[in-house]
């Protein structure tokens, strides 16, 4: 593994290298749980989407949902992942009060996925390919509550085996930043493929962030645990602190105790939950009441040839198509809806295609910046793709300058209405008539005898006298024709 895009550390004894590995929980798109017909529709009356199985009543079979194995196959697809053909469940031992069964279902030894990767993009157009270790299918717990009685706890079975799918990183991440873009990409998949929704506020996704410190070049250091981080500030931050926290010790001779910890978003500090020692021996073993999952070739290609376009093929195809730049295409394809939106406005409702570049440089400036501003995301845009494809046409056919553009962008968030329409009623068309302009430049020209000694000496300050034409011009002279007229009159 090359330690490009690695951000050291420095230390008293000198550089120091982080490594990181996340497992990704991500909870599955699907209608119903992993092995019964009970809902996984979120914030329901506690325990009002549990069936007899997810309740583990005595004697209850677990039966597959197929609907959550082919999302799984279809995520391992879409993370560029081989897809075994047979995988096991196997039961995960422990007790807590939020799992009835005694023993979660998830898989071991032999998981529905196996080895992938995620090409991610970090900024100033680099980018780092993080390895996928195994994507497996696993039952969600139910959650206990501590806070409806002061003598009792009580629990919701609501979560109660809800499928989640586990992603696993290889310990391929170096920094902070990468470990955040990293998620931002997985969940950019998830997305895509619709097989999770990516919502980390509701749980939908969390990840188990192991950090270890190293000294560049020298073998793997020994790593701890972070537990069920929500949200991607948060995982940057405690992998700063956990990062410190180790270097702090080995510096002072110590060493790292393997151990799970927890961050705490107010200190903005780890601390330990368990160590190695107190780790649990689940004694896993194929569960007796599931057979292997078994697919056949043709079930695993059906699914690839029916996947999505997916956010690096969208890139590439932006890129090529449209003349972007890999980072504008970044950007707008994000987000599927951004991408959506970005080839609304390049549809080709004029009679000529309208320019790539210009309209990336109006949806991502102007509009998401906008956006941005309010709080605001694209599918809620008070401008439409259609009306955004309107006003870059009236750029790109010379009817308005970039300028006014900008007033005209204004007036239709605020009020609606259409562009065309509205440059014509407003009368905000450009002025390319050669003999308004003519007069304009001219009146300028002799009102500023001392400026125009200036610009013979030095042709930069035309700047200044473009300047002053648009100006009174109120931004409608057309700036080409402006520079054009000013270079000969002034015979600079
Ligand atoms: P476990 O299941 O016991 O947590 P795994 O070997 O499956 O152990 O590793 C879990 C995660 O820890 C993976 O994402 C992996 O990339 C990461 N990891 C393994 N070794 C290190 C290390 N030395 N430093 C940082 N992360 C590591
Ligand atoms: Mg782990």
């Amino acid at each position: 593994m090359s330690a490009t895009g690695s951000k050291l550390i420095k230390g008293a004894t000198g550089d120091w290298e982080m490594v990181i590995g996340l497992e990704v929980h991500a909870q599955v798109t699907s209608n119903s749980k992993l092995f019964s017909g009970a809902s996984t529709e979120f914030g329901g009356e506690p325990n009002s989407h549990v069936s007899l199985v997810d309740a583990a009543m005595p004697g209850m079979l677990p039966v597959i949902n197929e609907a959550c194995v082919r999302q799984a196959v279809r995520t391992g697809l879409g993370l560029n992942a081989k897809i075994n053909l047979r995988s096991v469940f196997d039961r995960k031992n422990y007790f807590y009060p939020d799992l009835p069964q005694g023993y979660q279902i998830s898989q071991y030894k032999s998981p529905v996925v196996g080895e992938g990767e995620v090409v991610v993009e970090l900024g100033g157009g680099d980018s780092v390919t993080v390895g996928i270790e195994r994507l497996h299918l696993e039952q969600d717990a139910g959650k206990s509550l501590h806070d409806q009685s002061p003598t009792m706890s009580f629990v919701d079975l609501n979560r109660s085996g809800v499928a989640l799918m586990e992603i696993v990183s290889k310990p391929d991440i170096r920094s902070s930043e990468q470990a955040k873009a990293y998620v931002t990409k997985l969940r950019s998949i998830l997305r895509y493929l619709g097989t999770c929704d990516g919502d980390m506020e509701k749980g939908s996704l969390r990840a188990d962030v192991n950090v270890s410190v190293r000294k560049p070049g020298t073998p793997l250091g020994t790593r701890c645990e972070i537990k069920n981080m929500n949200s991607i500030a948060f995982i940057g931050q405690a992998i700063e602190y956990e990062a410190r926290r180790q270097i702090g010790i080995l510096e002072d001779g110590g060493v790292i105790d393997q151990e799970t910890r927890l961050f705490d978003p107010n200190k903005g500090e780890t601390r330990s939950m368990r160590s190695k020692e107190e780790a649990h021996d689940y004694r896993y073993f194929p569960d007796p009441d599931l057979l292997p999952l078994e697919f056949s070739e043709a079930y695993v290609a059906e699914l690839k040839a029916d996947l999505p376009e997916l956010p690096d093929q969208k890139k590439a195809r932006f890129i090529a198509g449209f003349g972007l730049s890999p980072y504008d295409a970044s950007v707008l394809v994000a987000e599927r809806e951004s991408a959506d939106f970005f080839e609304t406005v390049l549809a080709d409702l004029a009679d000529k295609a309208r320019d790539g570049k210009l309209a990336a440089n109006w949806v991502i400036n102007e509009l998401f910046g906008r956006l941005n501003k309010e709080g605001r995301d694209i599918t809620g845009s008070p401008v439409s793709a259609v009306q955004l494809g309107t006003i870059v046409d009236l750029i790109g056919e010379g009817t308005i300058s970039g300028k006014i553009a900008k007033d005209l962008f204004e007036i239709v968030w605020q009020e609606g209405g259409d562009p065309r329409a509205l440059v014509e009623a407003r009368g905000m068309k450009q002025v390319t008539d050669l003999g308004a302009i003519e007069k304009v430049v001219d009146d300028i020209i002799a009102a500023n005898p001392d400026k125009v000694a200036q610009a013979k000496a030095k042709p930069a300050l035309i700047g200044w006298f473009v300047g002053q034409v648009m100006k009174s011009s109120g931004g409608k002279a057309n700036p080409q024709t402006v520079n054009d007229l000013l270079k000969s009159k002034l015979g600079i």
